[in-house]
């Protein structure tokens, strides 16, 4: 009968969400055991000035080498992360382990290490206190480090992230807004946080290759760069992944670039950490191999 197949639907339906929730409950009790077992990975991926494909900065982006599902990106752990008390243990990993690899990275200019940081972390008050406490143990002087932040993590002031944000800019360390031009946030916004640099989002940038149909991208990315000059921001085009891209942002006043077509997020090459460096500051054209790709 119809009451019937109702209930099997039912049953079908209730079995796939409790297998669901049991999934959800295994990798989060991966994830716990993971952080401490070492599992976690960086992969850095550089920024390049866009006049002369010089290496000026890497950013460390969050993998996850599970036992049996591989090497996982950000999006598949992230969000369980974020939504268990995991996103300490493991955010306190990233900035430690980023620290500790800008600190091997010796040389005359080494890259800005860059590392991004979720809303929910610049909701803990303690952060900046241990993020101080990680460069003190590495001797790393907080002008070689600079934190990431979504338009989002501005929008909502009464979770101490305001605080967090003018206490990391006290440090000494640099703020880039991400994505820029994806989020919510009021211009006013940028006035208000202490903000060196703005990143334009892949969406605009990967706009720019369409001959007829980009003027609306021209004139976003021209709008942006010319809000950062006034405001006295540098930017930073992400998700570059071609030479029309690359050149377009360069005509348009972008300083930096970031995206497949300048270097893919690639472990560092331990043994090689001397080569990065004096590759990163050879004169170009030609991008680093060592330890980035
Ligand atoms: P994001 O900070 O905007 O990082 C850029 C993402 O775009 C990275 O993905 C990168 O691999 C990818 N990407 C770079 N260039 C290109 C390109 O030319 N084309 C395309 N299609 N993609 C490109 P990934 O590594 O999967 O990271 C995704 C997001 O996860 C990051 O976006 C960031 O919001 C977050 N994330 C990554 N690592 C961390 C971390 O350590 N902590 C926190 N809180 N968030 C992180
Ligand atoms: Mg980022
Ligand atoms: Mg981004
Ligand atoms: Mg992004």
């Amino acid at each position: 009968s119809a009451k019937d197949l109702g209930r099997a639907r039912f049953e079908v339906f209730d079995r796939a969400l409790g297998a669901r929730a049991a999934a959800r409950l295994q990798l989060e009790q991966d994830l716990r055991e993971g952080i401490g077992a070492g599992q976690l990975r960086l992969h850095y991926q550089p920024e390049v000035r866009l006049a002369d494909r010089v290496v000026v900065g890497v950013e460390a982006l969050v993998r996850w080498e599970h036992p049996t599902l591989g090497l996982l990106a950000p999006d598949r752990f992230l969000p369980l992360a974020e939504e268990t008390q995991l996103i300490r243990p493991l955010g306190d990993w990233v900035t430690a382990e980023a620290i500790r690899q800008a600190a091997a990275w010796t040389g005359p200019q080494p890259p800005t290490m860059w590392v991004n940081l979720s809303p929910y972390q610049l909701g803990d008050k303690d952060l900046t206190a241990r993020i101080a406490d990680q460069l003190a143990d590495a001797g790393l002087a907080p002008g070689r480090i600079g934190f990431e932040l979504v338009e989002s993590a501005l929008l909502d002031e009464t979770d101490g992230s305001h605080d967090t944000i003018h206490a990391l800019h006290e440090l000494g360390v640099g703020l880039a807004l991400d994505d820029f031009g994806t989020g919510y946030s009021s211009l006013t916004y940028l006035t208000r946080f202490p903000i060196d640099i703005l990143k334009i989002d892949r969406s605009f940038v990967s706009e720019l290759d369409h001959d007829e149909n980009n003027r609306e991208s021209y004139a976003i990315v021209n709008a942006v760069v010319g809000l950062a000059r006034a405001l006295q921001l540098s930017v930073v085009g992400e998700g570059i992944e071609t030479e029309t891209q690359a050149q377009a942002l360069h005509a348009l006043g972008c300083q930096t670039g970031q995206g497949f077509l300048l270097g893919r997020p690639a472990p560092a090459a331990p043994s090689r950490e001397r080569t990065v460096v004096s590759a990163v500051n050879a004169p170009t054209g030609r991008l680093p191999n060592d330890g980035f790709a």
